[in-house]
């Protein structure tokens, strides 16, 4: 597996594998499973996979999370390798940012509600850091994970409006035995925030199950909000009952596939995310 560090010598190994089917994932390191299954399923769609880790100051809004955000490259390269990724692309700050973007995304709605509302720029970090590498590795098909919804519908908004020409492949979330859905920030949770952590996936099936009931979107949140009032140790900031494709707000749940339960809330001082869609 090459492990490559700079624009130019990522390059050069894709220009040398240019017939070839590219499947992208990119990533900020600290890899746990669910990066590494959308690995996996780039490696069965395509002929070279190259996964990018990359830890994206743009898009963090918040510096002590950026700061505490887990840094583990010899043992995500070790991971990657062994699952026969056949390339890395780990740049440096400076490497992707030779001056500081002064263009700005604003993906309208999608600025206002859940991630774009309580992580304001979030998504413009995101938008530029993710056409930076679809710039430069020029995937055929690059690989995102269910667990971050809203962050695939800004992908596909700007894959659409800027006319990227490659396809989004949206997996599904990966989880522990316990439900939790795998996030390279658990690692910074207590053991007894672990053990209690699974509650989220938890109130994720309560809300699938009174929704599926028939009760509407109002009465289902007011519920949650009381199963979170046993435990205390949550932080909740967000719970919303949406449409999965546009995510705007529903009042009861509609066919099959199309509603999504979507939560932040911070445990132990760590903002975890989940969604389930039913
Ligand atoms: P991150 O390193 O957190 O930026 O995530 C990189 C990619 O992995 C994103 O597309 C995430 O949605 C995806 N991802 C993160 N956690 C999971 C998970 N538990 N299951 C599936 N995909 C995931």
């Amino acid at each position: 597996m090459k492990i490559i560090e700079t624009k130019i010598e990522i390059q050069a190994y894709l220009k040398s594998n240019s017939n070839s089917k590219i499947g992208f994932i990119p990533t900020m390191g600290a890899l746990h499973q669910g990066h590494l299954e959308l690995v996996k399923r780039s490696k069965e769609e395509n002929d070279v996979s190259v996964c990018s880790i990359f830890v994206n100051p743009t898009q963090f809004n918040n510096s002590e999370d950026l700061l505490k955000y887990p840094r583990t490259l010899e043992e995500d390269c070790n991971k990657l390798k062994e699952i026969g990724c056949d390339a890395v692309f780990a740049p440096s700050f400076e490497e992707m940012y030779v001056s500081m973007p002064t263009i700005k995304f604003d993906f309208g709605h999608l600025e206002h509600i859940m991630e774009g509302k309580f992580r304001p720029g979030h998504f413009n970090g995101v938008g530029i850091v993710v056409s930076k590498l679809f710039n430069i590795v020029k995937p055929t098909q690059a690989y995102f994970g269910q667990k971050d919804i809203q962050q695939v519908a800004v992908i596909k908004s700007l894959v659409k409006d800027l006319s990227f020409d490659l396809k989004i492949i949206v997996c599904d979330t990966i989880r522990e035995k316990n439900g939790l859905a795998m996030s390279s920030r658990n690692r910074r949770l207590s053991e007894n925030a672990k053990e209690i952590a699974p509650k989220i996936y938890e109130s994720l099936l309560l809300a699938k199950k009174l929704l599926l009931m028939g009760v509407n979107a109002e009465n289902t949140k007011l519920e949650i909000r009381n199963f979170y009032k046993s435990f205390q140790q949550f932080e909740l900031e967000y719970f919303e009952i949406t449409d999965y494709s546009s995510l705007e707000n529903i009042a009861f749940h509609k066919a099959e596939g199309q509603t999504a339960v979507i939560i932040a809330t911070y445990l132990d001082g760590v903002r975890l995310i989940d969604n389930l869609i039913f």
